[in-house]
């Protein structure tokens, strides 16, 4: 039996690597076989990550993490986890091909994924044109006429954030109204760097090696247009990485794993989560993967606990004893 089991290889679940290895606790990483790596696999340049002044691409960043979680001794299987039990005190992971796996402890760290279009060219220009941050990516588009698509209260705010920086910044909206709150709602229509287009649907995307216009559906009359673009930010929504865990771990309003306060702490004992999975505000790497180190400290204290009861308890002794 391990002492912990980390799911999930973005920045959260490898910081939670680096301080389990080096607190000696033997860690196993399941990185997952396809998105090793996490979110910042699928971006370009990422220059807001402290100890980079001159910026780094996101797979170098990520492929350093790594580096420095093996440095320790984590164990890395490139394996999906298909299947959790996390009540009582021993938890079981079930792996795709790699097979099953038990521990005292378990860190969960999935992340989450943004909501695409599902347009053909919008993962090749994804990193170049196309993003899905305006706090990571708004700075890379200067005097730049981009658009954001959505209507909820996000798209408002990655819109009025990227007027900073861009010198126009149409809102493309399915519907004549906004889902978003009235405040966030007045604060766009103030601004004058934004211009909505209503009843409108992107359903092309074009440019050879940069985001050069989009192709608009009209809602209403089903006419399209074309609309020359240094940049599309696509806000319509992101997903917590939780279905695993549905009917064991609770869930906040958001979707998010619900965790006791500024802990990692979930419901169950033994079972923590960290990084995007339980954050519906900032999904920065950093702050994933300082909730890492949160969580990481957190299953350290809940295992010295267990070796401390084993003390008391003879049933609970045997089964420290045979944690790795
Ligand atoms: C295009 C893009 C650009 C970005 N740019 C920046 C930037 O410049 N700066 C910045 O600070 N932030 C940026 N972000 C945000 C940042 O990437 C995330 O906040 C951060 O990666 C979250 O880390 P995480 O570890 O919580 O989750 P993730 O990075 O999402 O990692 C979760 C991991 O869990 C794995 N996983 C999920 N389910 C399973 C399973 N069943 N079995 C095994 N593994 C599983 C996934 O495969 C993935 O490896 C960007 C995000 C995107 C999408």
């Amino acid at each position: 039996m391990r002492n912990v089991i980390i799911i999930g290889s973005g920045p959260a679940g490898y910081t939670a690597a680096i301080y389990a290895a080096r607190a000696n606790l033997n860690p196993l990483l399941l990185a997952s076989s396809v998105e090793a790596g996490g979110e910042l696999m699928n971006t370009t340049e990422v220059e807001n990550y402290p100890g980079f002044p001159e910026g780094i691409q996101g797979p170098e960043l990520m492929s350093k993490f790594q580096e420095q979680a093996e440095r320790f001794g984590t164990e890395i299987i490139l394996d999906d986890v298909t299947e959790v039990s996390l009540g009582g005190e021993v938890k079981t992971i079930k792996t795709g091909y790699s097979g099953d796996f038990e521990a005292s402890s378990v860190i969960v760290a999935t992340g989450s994924a943004y909501r695409k279009l599902g347009l053909a060219d919008e993962e090749r220009l994804s990193g170049r044109g196309i993003s899905w941050c305006a706090t990571c990516d708004g700075f890379f588009f200067k005097e730049k006429t981009i658009a954001v698509v959505g209507g909820g209260d996000s798209a408002m705010e990655e819109a009025t954030f990227l007027t900073r920086f861009a010198s126009k910044v149409y809102v493309i909206h399915r519907k004549d109204t906004l889902r978003a709150s009235k405040i966030m709602q007045d604060r766009a229509f103030a601004n004058d760097k934004i211009e909505f287009v209503w009843n409108s649907e992107v359903v092309g995307i074009s440019g050879e090696n940069a985001v050069n216009g989009v192709t608009l559906r009209n809602t209403v009359d089903g006419t399209e247009s074309h609309l020359e673009l240094g940049g599309l930010f696509i806000a319509i929504g992101n997903d917590p990485r939780t279905h695993l865990f549905h009917g064991q771990l609770e869930l906040t309003s958001d979707g998010t794993i619900a965790v006791d306060g500024r802990s990692s702490r979930t419901n169950l004992p033994g079972v923590f989560a960290a990084g995007d999975v339980i954050d519906p505000n900032y999904r920065q790497a950093i702050t994933a993967a300082a909730s890492g180190t949160v969580a990481a400290l957190d299953a350290e204290h809940y295992l010295a606990s267990l070796e401390q009861e084993a003390h008391h308890n003879p049933e609970i002794a045997s089964a420290v004893a045979a944690s790795v």
